[in-house]
């Protein structure tokens, strides 16, 4: 195991990562991280920080801040891009502990692992971009720019779904940026948050750039957010949390860059390859056991290949395999704890007695090993109405909808009916159409003939309606996340001249 572990009496305690040391919490408390494919594993105790912690972590990030500020960027990129050396190197490790801590299947972890590796390499490229701008003034013998300068400290806070690749979207476009960090990663993964955070620092961050503090939203999160010298609150999470934050920090005049919910759907037209978009549709669904924010939650079908569809679609359901993510056979694993697979479960109830079909699933499964664990069946409800509550609401686990329509303009209109603008896709063989779909679906994200799930780093991320708050991650919009601008206006003329006023009249 890592350097970062602690070995006391047979169980592993991990503590917070402050100034460039490993320090215990002042509360002395801990909490435990538990295999969500077998509760009786513990996978680690981490530190229930208090405030005074967190105050700690963004002193040390305010003191390294003008330090790391003054660092040229080309020289911050080379920290990130042996980050990236190393992250490949540690790759099957941290998919290993990933799967022990969230439950997603072995080759989803590491691919949750190779976005952070391409994020890194990408971030490491812009610390020789940084682009800034120069346009011409409109008076002589006068120079007009704009440069980027980093915010200060940046106070990260994930969810556990994509426990590296998220922390890294955020972190290293801020760092190679300028800033320093302080991150609270999700309680439930806080293992691979922090051999994130080791790996960053072996890479040669110096002390107090990147900090973190493990414990509750409330004890640790919110005076994150509260906390004057912090300059921007990056979150991701849901819609509640994040509205609760961004309302503080609007009060705060503090950045705010939200990256919240979703309610993703595809639409299957009648000219659709039926076999590709089955394949889309269970991958959308299922993968990550339905727990991305971009997951396929409604399949809007048309009526004249409806019945076709749903009959594949649930046959090729019930050939998913279901258990621990370790085993390589299994395509689903758990859901994330138990009280994630009680809330999961409540909407099958919910479906029912809103009068969907239950097409095939709805339980929570207890056979054999799989009782030790949170492992929900994957779950198909059919005649699903665009009104009632599972086609609405975020269920964050393996329970999709069918919707019948009757044409395009109907699946364009359902697709675009909920609070949610995240990701939604297209699938048809008719170009006009798919590019109707391109310009009329209403999300931050568009697929065409592709699930909605599968975003790659070079392009924004993010989404419109309740998703976001107008910020994209990735691509080349990270750094705008993470920089102030400032223009500069250097008049060499030796004379006083006035713009708007001042008019060139020859000579
Ligand atoms: P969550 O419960 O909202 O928690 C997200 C993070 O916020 C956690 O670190 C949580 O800490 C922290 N937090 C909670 N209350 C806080 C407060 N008052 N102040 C500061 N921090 C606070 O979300 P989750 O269950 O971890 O993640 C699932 C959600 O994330 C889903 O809604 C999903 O759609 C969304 N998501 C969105 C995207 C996107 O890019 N749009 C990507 C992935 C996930 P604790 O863990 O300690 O409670």
């Amino acid at each position: 195991m890592t350097k970062t572990l602690e070995k006391t009496t047979g169980q592993q305690i991990y503590h917070n990562y402050i100034d460039g040391k490993w320090i215990k919490s002042e509360t002395g408390r801990t909490f435990a991280s538990y295999n969500p494919a077998n509760l009786e594993e513990v996978v680690g105790h981490f530190a229930l920080s208090s405030p005074n912690d967190l105050k700690a972590a963004v002193d040390a990030a305010h003191k390294a801040f003008p330090g790391w500020k003054k660092t040229p960027a080309p020289e911050r990129a080379e920290i990130i891009l042996k980050a990236a050396h190393i992250l490949e190197s540690r790759k099957e490790e941290l998919a290993r502990n990933m799967v022990r801590e969230m439950g997603k299947v072995i080759k989803e972890a590491r691919g949750d692992v190779q976005e952070a590796i391409d994020m890194a390499k990408y971030a490491a490229g812009e610390g020789r971009r940084l682009m800034g701008m120069t346009v011409p003034s409109e008076l002589r013998n006068k120079f007009a720019m704009a440069v980027r300068v980093p915010i200060g400290v940046i106070g990260v806070i994930t969810p556990w779904n994509f426990p590296v690749a998220i922390p890294s979207w955020k972190m290293l476009p801020a760092l190679v940026a300028g800033n320093t960090i302080v991150f609270k990663p999700a309680s439930d993964t806080p293992l691979v948050a922090m051999q994130f955070v080791e790996i960053l620092n072996e890479a040669g961050l110096p002390p107090g750039v990147v900090n973190l503090v493990t414990g509750s939203g409330s004890e640790v999160g919110q005076p994150l957010v509260d906390d004057p010298r912090v300059g921007c609150i990056s979150v991701t999470g849901s819609s509640e949390t994040g509205r609760r934050i961004a309302g503080r920090c609007g009060e705060l005049m503090k950045r705010i860059t939200c990256e919240l919910g979703g309610k993703n759907a595809i639409c299957v037209m009648d000219d659709a390859d039926i076999d590709l978009a089955v394949d889309g549709a269970l991958w959308g669904s299922f993968g990550t056991a339905g727990q991305r924010c971009t997951a396929t939650s409604r399949i809007i079908v048309h009526q004249k290949i409806y019945k076709e569809f749903a009959e594949k679609f649930v046959a090729r359901t019930k050939e998913l395999k279901i258990g621990d993510g370790l085993d390589p056979k299994n395509d689903v694993g758990p859901v994330v704890s138990k009280a994630q697979l009680e809330s999961v479960n409540s909407y099958v109830e919910i479906g029912k007695a809103e009068g969907a079909k239950l097409l095939f699933g709805g339980r929570i499964l207890t056979d054999g090993a799989l009782a030790k664990g949170c492992f929900h069946e994957p779950t198909v409800f059919g005649d699903v109405k665009p009104t009632m509550r599972i086609a609405q609401e975020e269920i964050f686990g393996p329970v999709t909808c069918l919707m019948p329509v009757k044409d395009f303009e109907e699946a364009i209109k359902v697709a675009n009916g909920t609070e949610y603008g995240l990701s939604l896709s297209m699938y048809t063989k008719d170009i006009n159409r798919a590019f109707q779909a391109i310009e009329e679906l209403e999300s931050g994200i568009v697929y065409i003939n592709a699930p909605t799930i599968g975003a790659e780093i070079q392009l924004p991320f993010g989404g419109v309606k309740q998703t976001g708050n107008g910020h994209r991650e990735a691509g080349p919009t990270a750094i705008d996340q993470f920089t102030e601008w400032k223009s500069i206006y250097v008049d060499y003329s030796g004379s006083l001249q006035k713009a708007q006023i001042d008019k060139y009249e020859g000579e």
